[in-house]
């Protein structure tokens, strides 16, 4: 397909991924709480992050806006990141949200400790209830980003996760219209789902006023999801419906807080240790004209650990273990060492690609 990019704003992401040297901050797919957005994309613009990925809520958006700014108000940032959304197609495991049955709940605390976003708290019923605590479990839906993590934590089963329904096409022209310059499909198990919906996608973007022409354009790949000759069409199927320079997002365990690790197996060209870099070994062989980016587990050694097993990637997303290195620092950021140090700590990420070395 012939299409062409936002070039005037998407250009030094591109650069980095021809240079494989690419960083995206992953700020989640179902995370929407706006303060910790904001100070996500303040923290990660300063680290010079080449892309930052983002649900596809209008509010959102608008917080990873006023982080960039304000990035920009300490220092002018050359170039900012691009802002991505992703798009939930069919059932995948990065759009869902936990719930919790106050019923059930006997506020032992455990999903409090354990919850990487301090999604939970106990607070005092506003109404007591004769014979009942007089607490009560509170959650924030904004702060949970899917993880799961907290399933296994609850001993009375009080907790579940709930899937997120797919958006749809036209929430493409809104994210558009918003500045949005890049945009990711998930598409979970149904690779099929993307062949149905190209038209409308080319028809939406090609539309929108606001864009040049078509976003920069990545799709997740999941390892987790599909079999090794699934991962195949997957990405033969991508590449067949947007063309050469698309990114194929090689993901591994999912919001699992960078879990990645050096193995024996890895040396020897067996990544089970992490799948994402399996996934784009199997991709690699295919020699399509694409850049391979790893998410998914990832860590600040996954990038060298890809180069160590002769897999040639374009850059790395890390999500969940950037915002567990983070979160100490977040509510404090007016502070100026507490600043410095956050920064410090998200260019050590950036870096671990190369990021910052333009070449
Ligand atoms: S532990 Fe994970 S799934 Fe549970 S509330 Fe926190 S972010 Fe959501
Ligand atoms: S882990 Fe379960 S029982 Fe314990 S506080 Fe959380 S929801 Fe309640």
């Amino acid at each position: 397909m012939n299409r062409t990019l936002c070039i005037e704003k998407t250009n030094h992401a591109i650069n980095a991924l021809e240079q494989k040297r690419f960083f995206k901050l992953v700020c989640g797919a179902s995370l929407t709480d706006v303060q910790m957005i904001e100070n996500l994309c303040f923290v990660f613009t300063l680290a010079g992050a080449h892309v930052i990925d983002l649900a596809p809520k209008t509010d959102v958006i608008f917080a990873a806006r006023r982080g960039i700014q304000k990035a920009n108000s300490q220092k002018p940032i050359a170039n900012s990141p691009v802002l991505m959304a992703s798009i939930q197609l069919d059932k995948d495991p990065h759009f869902r949200k936990a719930a919790v049955d106050c019923k059930l709940c006997d506020l032992c605390s455990a999903c409090i400790k354990i919850c990487p976003t301090g999604a939970f708290k106990i607070a005092a019923f506003s109404e007591p209830r004769q014979g009942r605590e007089d607490k009560k479990i509170i959650y924030s839906a904004e702060r949970c980003f899917g993880c799961g993590i907290c399933l296994s934590y609850c001993h009375v089963s009080a907790l579940e996760m709930t899937d997120t329904k797919p958006a749809p096409v036209e929430t493409l022209k809104e994210m558009i219209l918003l500045g949005v310059k890049a945009i990711e499909f998930h598409f979970g198990k149904n690779i099929q789902k993307l062949e149905e919906i190209w038209d409308d996608v080319v028809r939406v973007c090609h539309g929108t006023e606001a864009c040049c022409g078509m976003p920069l354009l990545s799709f997740s790949i999941g390892s987790d999801l599909l079999s090794d000759e699934q991962i195949k069409n997957a990405a033969n199927l991508c590449y067949k419906l947007a063309g050469k320079g698309i990114i194929l997002q090689c993901d591994g365990t999912p919001m699992s807080g960078g879990i990645d690790k050096k193995s024996k197996n890895s040396q020897n060209g067996n990544n089970k240790d992490n799948p994402g870099l399996q996934v784009a070994k199997i991709i690699e062989e295919e020699k399509l004209p694409v850049y391979l980016q790893i998410s998914g587990g990832t860590n600040e050694s996954s990038f060298a650990m890809a180069n160590e097993a002769g897999i040639n990637i374009h850059g790395v997303a890390i999500g969940s273990y950037a915002r567990k290195l983070l979160m100490p620092y977040l509510n404090d950021l007016e502070d100026k060492e507490t600043l410095h140090h956050a920064v410090n700590i998200a260019r050590s990420l950036v870096n671990s690609t190369g990021g910052n070395n333009e070449r």
